[in-house]
């Protein structure tokens, strides 16, 4: 028996090597273009931190006519779920991020590579392991649990570096027939790498993010393929990467310390190794220390969140390519209505550390998108949203289509966009008060801020009632006619005026705005007065001033 006999012993049925490679030949693409994947396992969570590796994935792709791959590694079949393909799949819909190749649903993919289930892939891997086996690379081990746990209890008792490598690899110096015996007595066994490293040599290693590093050589023999048949994470990701011709590996940086380990399984299989991007992963400050984005703690880690609070995947999105490259912020602020398909992300910027969320920024960043869309974009968003979760939302917005389109739309589509809703679920919040049906059936509490007189607030809002309201007004005489208002009650026309004599005057025009403003509303702050007097129209406004002084 020879080592060529042993590999057929243990995978007598698959197919050579070499088939596969004919199989997946190089990918004839242009000359730079990049070859990339997200390679989640189906836990059935998708973290927010996926969501950036692939908004990243999706960007180089684009960039330079590269493809974009999702792949499921499924090997760790404990830990599936069911459905938690298909919850990737709609996760990366979602937010704008179909792959070009991969899974499609729950069994069905798309692309020449695949399958893109590495659970699909087992004979794959096997050829492989075969291959590596033929050439003594590679060895069956029968250690079982109990022994590796001795093992290991062995080596810290005598504080020597813990780990199945050199002497302590027992099995990797079985004789042939030992072996040939052992398998036909069908005893249990996995295969192992045979590590050829030594930790006292460095290899040097290049990573597009981290820069340059380097480690000591790997000795430990690990485990590639587990007794159930399939690989595990470090075998798989060699051979899948390899045979689906990804030029780059972008992964969090969780798997930095496991690269000696890839690079010499690339080495040992004799192919080419591709380069490799390690992520930071978003960080979360709390008490002082950072940590990273927590599934269990934060909500935000999640992609439900940001579906549940009404945050439209495309501000996610810029938040994220802000994340990723520092100088997003500035591009966005230079071309305001550009796709984000027209910045171009540059790995090699992002950042070696992990930056903190930051949700104050990213509620920001969605007022600005959202303010760019149009009243009807803005409908069609938030009547989604309300259709899954905002029964109340739902019937506000509905009840009267047209005129709910006419209050999004104020102060919309000019140059200077209000920005004051955030997210969906502030919606009914940003705009309930332009619905007669809940305003004026409303207990409301007044806070008229400089003003504060009763009677004088009375008497302000009945001359503006009796004298100067007029709906039909163009803005400049709205205008003029406030201040003339103003200016009868003792306020000075304009602020500077006031400014300059503030002895002369009771206050000035704002402050009976103010007034005006707080009566029609209910609140100090709202978007443009004189657009909401014409999208409320002339019976509305006079009943909700008279209510204010009732
Ligand atoms: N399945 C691995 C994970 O979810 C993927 C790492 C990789 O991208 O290679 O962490």
């Amino acid at each position: 028996m020879d080592y060529k006999d042993l590999a057929n012993l243990i995978f007598p049925d698959v197919k050579d090597a070499s088939y596969y490679e004919e199989k997946y030949p190089e990918r004839k693409l242009k000359d730079g273009a990049m070859v990339v994947r997200f390679a989640p396992s189906p836990t059935g969570f998708v973290h927010i931190g996926g969501i950036y590796t692939s908004v990243i994935c999706s960007k180089l792709a684009k960039q330079t006519d590269g493809v974009f791959m999702l792949r499921i590694e499924d090997t760790d079949q404990k830990r599936e779920v069911e459905n938690g393909v298909n919850g990737i799949i709609d996760a990366l819909k979602k937010f704008n991020l179909e792959p070009d190749e991969g899974m499609i649903d729950e069994n069905t993919s798309k692309g020449a590579y695949g399958p893109y289930k590495q659970s699909q892939r087992k004979e794959i891997y096997q050829a492989f392991a075969k291959k590596l086996i033929e050439e003594k690379k590679a060895y069956p081990c029968f250690c079982k649990q109990e022994d590796l746990d001795a093992m290991r209890e062995k080596q810290e008792n005598a504080k020597i570096r813990p780990g199945y490598y050199g002497a302590w690899a027992t099995c990797r110096n079985l004789g042939l027939d030992e072996i040939e015996r052992r398998i036909k007595n069908g005893e249990e066994y996995i295969i192992r790498f045979k590590s050829p490293g030594n930790p006292e040599r460095k290899i040097k290693h290049h990573d597009v993010i981290k820069g340059n590093i380097d480690f000591p050589e790997n000795d430990q023999d690990i485990v590639i393929i587990k007794s159930d048949g399939l690989p595990t994470y470090h075998f798989a990701h060699v051979v899948d990467d390899h045979l689906m011709r990804t030029t780059l590996v972008l992964r969090g940086d969780e798997w930095l310390s496991s690269l000696p380990i890839h690079i010499q399984l690339f080495e040992a299989l004799g192919v080419k190794i591709p380069k490799y991007a390690h992520i930071a992963p978003i960080m979360k400050e709390e008490d002082g220390t950072k940590r990273k984005l927590s599934k269990r703690k934060d909500p935000e880690a999640t992609v439900e969140f940001y579906a549940k609070e009404g945050i439209p995947s495309e501000a996610a999105i810029e938040y994220l390519l802000n994340i990723a490259n520092s100088n997003f912020e500035g591009w966005r602020r230079q071309n305001k209505t550009a796709s984000i398909d027209d910045f171009d992300l540059q790995i090699n910027k992002m950042s070696v550390s992990g930056a903190l969320f930051d949700m104050v920024k990213l509620l920001d960043i969605s007022k600005t998108v959202i303010s760019r869309y149009s009243k009807e974009k803005v409908y069609d968003l938030a009547i989604n949203y309300a259709n899954e979760y905002d029964e109340d939302l739902k019937e506000l917005l509905e009840k009267d289509k047209e005129y709910t389109i006419k209050v999004l739309g104020i102060e919309r589509g000019n140059e200077k966009p209000r920005k004051d809703i955030a997210k969906w679920s502030d919606l009914k919040d940003n705009i309930g008060y332009m619905y007669d049906d809940r305003f004026l059936n409303k207990e409301i509490e007044y806070s008229y801020q400089n003003i504060n007189d009763k009677e004088e607030i009375k008497e302000v809002v009945r001359d503006y009632i009796d004298n100067y309201f007029d709906i039909s007004d163009d803005k400049q005489t709205w205008f003029d006619k406030i201040k003339d208002l103003a200016e009868k009650h003792g306020y000075a026309r304009e602020v500077k005026e006031y400014k300059a004599n503030p002895e002369g005057f009771k206050g000035h025009v704002g402050d009976v705005s103010t007034v005006i403003r707080v009566a029609l509303t209910g609140r100090h702050n709202t978007p443009d007065m004189y657009e909401i007097m014409r999208v409320l129209g002339k019976d509305s406004v006079i009943k909700r001033l008279e209510k204010a002084i009732c």
